[in-house]
């Protein structure tokens, strides 16, 4: 028992330091909503709480931003919960596989994670964490029992980069009061928006794939806590109220009836808090669970019981706004309320049946690791001759935890081939990647590698189809028996390569081989590339394989070996060395057919207002990011640009775009450039840039009259209630197709006769006359795959081009129908982007 006196004095300090404990009003010196916050001021609270209530919160950091803004996230329970927190967070991991050992105890609080502000200009979402903080802290029935049955995890700004881009802009825009009107430019928010993270990617498409490092930082830390409830916080337009769980349909068929019933569940608890204050709001629409990158979904495939949320507003709405409907003005603090009844609504709802949400997650686990789920029990991955491919691949599954080993001896085998959609007979090998679905994640295995997702309703928010093995055009077998794996990673299969030899080659085969060209380029390395196949030493090399010879290279002295083969090693592409230029078969190096690579071309990239600010994203995260490889990013509509610097550039990429991106006075100089070797570059709908230009080769399809008339007829009479359905039908929300290559051009270097294309963009695009149709659908029926294809665009994608290379003068112009570098995450289309900027000779 403890002294009374030092009973008296501990109780005094805890009401002292209850007493200092300020409410956000107090903190900030204004009510939650009534200013903007940047993401520094919100961690500035988060620090105060933590210090005043230090048995109840901690306060952690998870990593930081590009931009290097500390990433934070505020842990909330009980005392008798913090303290045994690292506790209940490992014995969570050890009772669904993820950490070896047994839990100390069944029993244990649910973990549950509310992300705010993935969104960058969803700013209402950060702002309403100071007050979920403060009232979950502020005692009374529901605030102690959410911390006694709940681990609550806040994490205050998922995106502090795009935050901050637009709380700054805002702030330095209003005056003494908000303006409502909608016209007021404190509502137009300028190019590229908060939006983004710093390289301009949606981190909401990217739970599954990671190509952010925002994303990667979050994902780890999650799956360091595996929380069995995820609320995922935004906006949608101003005009809209409130939106939460249930989710829209489609659901993906994989979603456990006990989440579909916790979907309805906090929906009920969500439904009495507004009820109880009058607010609007609505359910079931609009917001699905489908495609396994978002906030919901990917903690949805992993078992936990996750929501998107929406409140009406974004970053047009500001402070406040003239709503649509008269007289009434959307303002922050209305906005601010909403979030934090739905956070607490949630947790609450979470709250009354921790016991049994904890029980259900573990049983996910279970079947997961006993019983899984799919007609696949295991995946083979040939890998021999494909290392930098399943390099790649390897890291996607790391980052998502799912575990893989290798098969340890030559069987054969029956299974499904991903690349021809049948069912064959093939053998593994040692070293071939094997993933068991015996596993903790096979849940999400299955869907990130599932061909043809099952899609209950067509009316979709996303893309509706993802199959990573066709993604990353990896040569996968699934095979319906359990394998046995081994451990053991194959050893590296370099040749081993010793004195100066006369020339090296690298096939041409993946994103990692191009990111090997990309370093050797900078470091002045000459390259060449075989424009046929040929043979040497005993082994066939198909076209596209990169010749370096020391020929041409010789003022790099001895640095000229050091540096290709530390660059090998490093991207762990396959080094071959000859000491001869005399192929056995095809051409000698000394040939036409063996030609020189352009010397580190010039990169230029046109983004800015009227560019699709992802598109730019892409083209410039792949560059810095992935290639490592230098690119300037032009504005040409900026008000002190000069436009486009054609005479520095070598290569110019226009990326989609709704403006004018390539201004009428320009063309000219745009031609003459070309004419002198320039390579131009256009992605989606900058490919419209020339098309049915005077003097260019891309032409839109003539209509056929007859049809479009039959097509009116339909028009007329089609129900105003179908409109949404209607809608979707001019579509294609991101399907694959087997597209037909050309692959004797160096476009298509390093494939087979075809590539799986995800195909979100439809043109009406004719052969190309004159020019090289590279990448070309000849019908629709033959080339689809998977995914949902609106049945208006059917029609337009037989004889359709997808990519093209026009030769104007020594230039080149690449026309990309649909834009291989999309999320970042088809690992295919990283080479053949590459392609356009290296390979054309
Ligand atoms: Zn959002």
């Amino acid at each position: 028992m403890r002294k009374p006196l030092l009973y008296l004095a501990g109780l005094l300090l805890s009401l002292q330091s209850l007493a200092q404990l300020q409410s956000p009003t107090q903190f900030f010196g204004f009510a939650p909503g009534e200013q903007m916050v940047p993401t520094h001021r919100l961690y500035q609270y988060a620090v105060h709480v933590s210090q005043q209530v230090p048995a109840k919160v901690k306060l952690m950091s998870y990593g930081q931003t590009f931009e290097k803004r500390p990433l934070m996230m505020v842990v909330v329970s009980s005392e008798e919960n913090i303290k045994n927190l690292d506790q209940i967070r490992t014995d969570n991991l050890k009772s669904i596989g993820l950490m070896s050992g047994q839990p100390s105890s069944k029993i244990r609080p649910a973990i549950v994670w509310m992300s705010y502000n993935v969104h960058g200009n969803e700013a209402t979402n950060s702002a309403a964490f100071p007050k979920v903080l403060h009232e979950l802290l502020a005692g009374g029935a529901v605030a102690d029992k959410i911390l006694k049955n709940t681990v609550v995890v806040l994490a205050p700004c998922l995106n502090p980069d795009g935050h901050d881009r637009y709380v700054n802009w805002y702030n330095q825009k209003i005056g003494a009061s908000p303006n409502a009107n909608t016209s007021a430019w404190e509502h137009n928010e300028p190019w590229p928006g908060g939006r983004w993270n710093h390289y301009l990617f949606d981190p909401n498409r990217d739970w599954a794939w990671q190509t952010q490092e925002i994303m990667q930082q979050l994902v780890a830390t999650f799956q360091q806590w595996m929380p069995q409830v995820h609320a995922d916080f935004h906006e949608m337009g101003p005009n809209s109220p409130y939106y939460f769980a249930p989710s829209a349909k489609p659901y993906h068929e994989d979603i456990t009836p006990w989440q579909r019933e916790m979907q309805e569940v906090v929906g009920t608890y969500n439904k009495r808090y507004f009820d109880r204050n009058n607010w609007l709001y609505y359910t079931r629409e609009r917001f699905d669970l489908f495609y396994p990158s978002y906030g919901d979904t990917w903690p949805t495939y992993n078992g936990a019981i996750a929501m998107t949320y929406e409140q009406g507003g974004g970053g047009i709405a500001g402070l406040a706004y003239e709503r649509a409907d008269e007289g009434d003005t959307l303002r922050l603090t209305h906005r601010v309320a909403h979030v934090a009844a739905a956070s607490i609504a949630t947790i609450e709802a979470i709250a009354d049946r921790s016991g049994k949400v904890v029980e259900e997650f573990v049983k996910f686990y279970d079947r997961n690791q006993n019983n899984p789920i799919g007609a696949f029990k295991s995946y083979v991955v040939k890998t021999v001759g494909d290392e930098g491919r399943v390099k790649a691949l390897k890291e996607l599954l790391d980052k998502n935890q799912i575990r893989y080993g290798y098969a340890n001896d030559s069987r054969a085998l029956t299974g499904f081939n991903y690349l021809t959609q049948k069912d064959e007979a093939f053998k593994t090998e040692a070293g071939d990647l094997v993933i068991s679905a015996y596993q903790p994640k096979s849940n999400l295995l299955k869907i990130l590698f599932e061909i043809k997702p099952m899609l209950e309703d067509s009316v979709t928010y996303d893309i509706t189809s993802w199959c990573v093995p066709l993604a990353y055009g990896a040569k996968t077998y699934g095979v319906k028996e359990r394998l046995t794996l081994s451990q053991q990673a194959p050893s590296s299969p370099q040749p081993a390569i010793s004195g100066k030899p006369y020339a090296y080659m690298v096939p041409w085969k993946s994103a990692e081989d191009a990111k090997f060209l990309a370093a050797i380029s900078k470091q002045k390395v000459r390259v060449r590339a075989a424009e046929k196949t040929f043979d040497m030493g005993g082994k066939t090399y198909a076209a596209g394989t990169l010749i370096i010879t020391r020929a041409g290279n010789e003022g790099l002295g001895d640095a000229f070996d050091k540096i290709v083969q530390t660059e090998a090693t490093n991207f762990g592409v396959t080094l071959n060395a000859t000491e001869s230029g005399a192929a056995s078969k095809g051409s000698d190096f000394g040939s036409d057919y063996v030609y020189n690579l352009k010397a580190t071309p010039r990169v230029g990239v046109i983004a800015g207002e009227g560019t699709s600010a992802t598109n730019v994203g892409e083209v410039w995260h792949f560059f810095d990011q992935e290639l490592k490889y230098p690119v300037t990013l032009i504005d040409p509509n900026s008000r002190f640009s000069a436009g486009i610097p054609f005479s520095k550039l070598d290569v110019l990429v226009v990326p989609a775009g709704f403006g004018t991106l390539i201004r009428e006075n320009q063309f000219s100089a745009l031609r003459e450039w070309l004419r002198n070797g320039g390579r131009l570059i256009l992605l989606e709908s900058a490919t419209g840039i020339l098309a049915d230009k005077e003097g260019f080769g891309l032409k839109n399809k003539k209509d056929d009259s007859k049809k479009s008339d039959k097509k009116g007829d339909e028009d007329s009479f089609k129900l105003f209630a179908n409109r949404e359905r209607e809608s979707v039908s001019d579509e294609s929300p991101g399907s694959i197709y087997k597209i037909k290559l050309d692959n004797t051009h160096p476009l298509a270097f390093g494939f087979p006769d075809h590539y799986f294309a995800l195909v979100n963009n439809v043109y009406n695009y004719d052969f190309l006359k004159g020019g090289w149709n590279v990448g070309y659908l000849k019908s629709e029926k033959e080339g689809y795959v998977a995914g949902f294809t609106g049945k208006n665009v059917k029609d337009k994608l037989s004889n359709s081009l997808f990519l093209g290379v026009e030769e104007v003068g020594r230039g080149k112009i690449v026309y990309m129908a649909n834009n291989p570098l999309f999320r970042g995450f088809w690992y295919n289309g990283k080479l053949l982007f590459s392609n356009a900027v290296f390979m054309l000779p």
